[in-house]
């Protein structure tokens, strides 16, 4: 017969009209058994229907009148190579009829098998087979499934008289005899009948055409549309349907069925991981009714069939160039493969396959690197709660802030947390939403939770600084009135209940779910991730803002500090003391004298970060957030008032009076928008003198010990050339007064970020002033959208329902506003200074999708912090790897 290659693609005996590269038209099964024929791999023979047919399909509501006959045609040619006729009375040929779309959706759609018997040839092939019970329990399966996918009578129907017939048997556990399985037949038939109103189709050409059409349908059954959805894959893909002649595994103790990995999908150990039932069909395995055995009974009982099902899958794994997922069939001692893909695998055994099959010749580093998805790098280096021990109760979901696991005991604010973590208690702090007041209990905590918040809010940015986990935006848990208590549903639980965090996925479980601890980082994701950082063109930096951090991010291979945030040592519970007394000042010269107080500590924490950093470049950001944000808030000053007024201290009474004057006038409607960053600076100039001076002096004082450091001060939130011009004089100014008595000198430089809309609109002209800029997209983002980073929650939780957001834009960049924002601004940055060095230190800095187009921009460097510094490493490198593949990672990812 010559090539038929219409809607239908043979495959097996030799014979193929396709190949493994044919994906999109055969899908993944018809393209794996045509490339699989092509190397000799035994396969049942067969057919695939295209997927145009599938599209035809739904376009018109029917298939192709074409078909009929093209199927025809297939079925001549498939019972000449099987030697058997379709529907013949004594030795039929049957068929399963399977669905494959070009990408896998494991199990989410549906498989017909043994098409073809009837009420006649049933008895033919319990003769020929010499065994009643094969005969009838392959009908028994036939009109099960037919009877489910087919024509819709509900599986319980199926399952409800499968039961009462084994209790009759009275052997639960056993196997059904021949005369049983042949009563369920008559009670399944008899069920069709009464569901559907026709009788079983007897007629093994109508079974099949109606299979066919059924397994169409299937693509647009409700679990493998939510699936799609899921996992980003378009309605518009379709599947296509191979039709294969059967081999069984259920004819005795010479037969059987198992699945398999060419290598351990968890560990990514080189040794073949698979299951095997002896006396049994593939469904049999799914459906978890019997336990499967391990290969090593097989290598035992079937040695020679084991040796060569170890040869085939290993050829196919060094074909495709990675491990293989296989479903394998052996049929009175003959082995068959019915499928082989690429495998799915946990992180861990990702990176370790990926780095072995470098080592062992069959991939490139590039090609290794691409076969790791960057955010699981995180699965693999944090703490993991054990969801498979026991049965956790999910009590609530947020937005996964910060990755991890967290079990611990509730405290419902930073003060309880830090006395709960002083008796050795682990903590988890859950709070309506964190302020940079919370500092001392979030350093307590192990993980928090809050009400509210999103990706960028004050307990996220914390957290993923800290590496601790943390959840935000749990709408669904509401704080007592007097604080003192939870609700969660119908649950309210108090400080000291125990509570389970899952980072990863944001869950929320109750009491104390088991953990997994971390991985230290395996030698083989140290390999890789040498090896991103060797290809990228883009470098990763830390946001980090103690030395503990700074060392952390030097060991994971940063090549410098991207962002220290300053408000951060503000905040440290010995300087926030003198911190309030600067901003309680009314005059210029008690500031100066607070300031003083700070400039030493400000200073030695300096030393410190160049010390650890030396030679690599720290950027330092002056002080950022509005002042009342360091000051307690209007309730607790109230509060100590009247704790004053009780105990008749009125002097105490007096400047309290005095701190609620000041802390009203410093207080903002829209402090986001107010008297903050650069504002700060122009305003209270000595704010910048002092910590200009302090990282300055550090740095001569490091300077003087041998070790090279590279200071760049950063100044925030700048909206206009004049503000940048303004203040690069002041810290060029202040420096020149540093260096004046000094013997050395050391070369620093001035940057600012670009976090306002106006600063992206005319960043040429602020870059005239600057030697580096740094996309405070934080800010960018909350500014373009005109959405609040602490509480868009409400709103953004809608939006990406109704699919108005496609992406949450606080954790990936809005490529089409606030990209196209950065994208002007590099082009007017680089033609004023080409080589001013161009970086990205908000949140999407460790972002894969985010760095991927940061990538396009052709920014020098992201910064993130320390916890996600592997992903943006492997992340760059992918961002310059092929597009076509790295663009495939990202969306299986997601
Ligand atoms: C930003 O706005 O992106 C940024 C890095 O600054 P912060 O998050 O501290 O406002
Ligand atoms: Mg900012």
């Amino acid at each position: 017969m010559e090539s038929m290659k219409g809607s239908i693609y043979r495959f097996g005996r030799g014979v193929v009209d396709g190949d493994g590269t044919m994906k999109d038209l055969l899908g993944g099964k018809g393209a794996g058994l045509a490339e699989m024929t092509l190397l000799s791999v035994p396969v049942p023979p067969g057919f695939t229907i295209t997927i145009d047919v599938c599209r035809y399909f739904f376009e018109h509501e029917s298939l192709p009148p074409t078909l009929d006959a093209e199927i025809d045609e297939a079925l001549r040619w498939l019972e000449s190579v099987a030697g058997k006729r379709f529907g013949d009375e004594t030795d039929p040929l049957l068929v399963s009829v399977r669905s494959g779309a070009p990408i896998s959706m494991p199990g989410m759609m549906d498989t017909i098998l043994n098409v073809g018997l009837n009420d006649t040839n049933v008895h033919g092939l319990a003769a020929r087979s010499g065994s009643e019970y094969f005969a009838f329990d392959s009908y028994r399966r036939l009109t099960q499934m037919f009877g489910s996918v087919v024509l819709d009578v509900p599986k319980t129907v199926f399952d409800k008289t499968l039961e009462t017939i084994r209790k009759s048997e009275r052997d639960l556990a056993g196997e059904l005899s021949a005369s049983s399985l042949c009563l369920a037949v008559e009670a399944f038939k008899f069920a069709i009948h009464e569901h559907t109103g026709d009788p079983f189709p007897q007629n093994p050409k109508q079974q099949l055409m109606m299979a066919v059409r059924a397994v169409f349908q299937s693509w647009s059954s409700e679990r493998a549309r939510y699936y799609r959805r899921l996992n980003k894959i378009p309605d518009s893909m379709g599947t296509a349907v191979t039709v294969q002649a059967m081999v069984f595994g259920n004819r005795g103790l010479d037969s059987g069925t198992g699945v398999g990995f060419t290598r351990n999908p968890s560990t990514g150990e080189k040794v073949i991981f698979a299951e095997f039932l002896p006396d049994a069909q593939g469904e049999d395995i799914v459906a978890g009714t019997r336990t499967p055995m391990s290969i090593v009974e097989l290598a035992n009982a079937m040695p020679v069939v084991y040796e060569e099902l170890r040869c085939l899958t290993s050829k196919l794994e060094q074909h495709y160039r990675d491990v293989q997922d296989f479903e394998f069939t052996i049929e009175n001692g003959e082995l068959f493969l019915l499928q082989t893909r690429s495998a799915k695998r946990a992180a861990l055994a990702a990176v370790q396959i990926a780095v072995d099959m470098v080592e062992e010749g069959l991939i490139s580093k590039s090609e290794a690197i691409r076969r790791v998805n960057p955010v699981s790098i995180i699965e693999i280096l944090s703490p993991q709660l054990d969801l498979s021990i026991g049965e956790p109760l999910l009590l609530a979901e947020g937005l996964s802030a910060s990755p991890g696991a967290a079990v611990g005991k509730i405290a419902l604010s930073a003060d309880e947390a830090v006395l709960m973590a002083a008796k050795g208690e682990v903590v988890i702090l859950v709070t309506e939403e964190t302020t940079a007041d919370d500092i001392h209990g979030m350093a307590a905590s192990a993980g928090f939770l809050t009400a509210r918040g999103g990706a960028t809010s004050h307990a996220a940015v914390v957290a993923r600084g800290m590496g601790k986990c943390c959840i935000t935006g749990a709408k669904s848990i509401h704080m007592s009135a007097r604080g003192d208590s939870i609700q969660i549903g119908d649950r309210t639980l108090t400080s000291g209940d125990w509570l389970s965090l899952d980072g990863g996925t944001g869950r929320v479980f109750a009491g104390r779910v088991q953990m997994r601890p971390a991985s230290v980082s395996p030698p083989a994701l140290d390999t890789l991730l040498l090896w991103a950082r060797e290809q990228s063109i883009c470098a990763v930096r830390a946001n980090a803002d103690s030395p503990d951090d700074a060392s952390r991010s030097k060991a994971a291979g940063a090549v410098g500090i991207g962002l220290c945030r300053t408000e951060h040592m503000f905040f440290a519970t010995d300087r926030l003391r003198h911190v309030r007394s600067m901003i309680l000042a009314t005059n210029e010269k008690d500031r100066i004298e607070a300031l003083q107080v700070l400039l030493p500590m400000q200073q030695r924490d300096f030393e410190e970060l160049f010390r650890t950093m030396s030679p690599l470049p720290v950027t330092i950001r002056l002080l950022d957030p509005p002042l009342h944000e360091f000051l307690p808030s209007i309730e607790e000053i109230g509060a100590s008032i009247a704790d004053a007024r009780r105990e008749e201290d009125w002097h105490q009474c007096l400047s309290l009076e005095d701190v609620r004057r000041r802390v009203q006038l410093l207080t903002e409607a829209n402090p986001m928008m107010g008297h903050r960053g650069c504002r700060l600076s122009l305003t209270y100039p000595e704010i910048l003198h002092m910590q200009v001076r302090a990282i300055l002096q550090a740095a001569v004082t490091v300077a003087a010990e041998g070790l090279v450091t590279v200071p760049e001060i950063m100044v925030p939130l700048v909206a206009s050339e004049e503000e940048m011009r303004e203040l690069a004089r002041m810290i060029h100014a202040t420096a020149a007064d540093v260096f004046a008595g000094q013997p050395e000198k050391v070369s620093y430089r001035v940057g600012t970020m670009i976090e306002l809309p106006r600063a992206a609109v005319c960043a040429g002209a602020i870059a005239k002033h600057v030697s580096f800029i740094s996309f405070g997209t934080n800010d960018l983002t909350q500014m373009t959208f005109g959405f609040s980073r602490d509480d868009a929650r409400n709103y953004l939780d809608s939006y990406l329902q109704q699919g108005i957001l496609k992406a949450d834009p606080f954790i990936t960049i809005d490529r089409e506003g606030v990209g196209q924002l950065m994208a002007m601004a590099v082009e007017s940055v680089r033609d004023v200074d080409p080589t001013i060095k161009i970086g990205v230190c908000g949140e999407h800095g460790g972002d894969p999708e985010s760095i991927q187009f940061f990538h396009s921009l052709g920014v020098d460097y992201v910064s993130c912090s320390p916890a996600r510094i592997p992903v943006a490493q492997l992340a760059c490198a992918l961002a310059g790897n092929s597009p076509e593949k790295k663009l495939e990672l990202l969306s299986s990812a997601a």
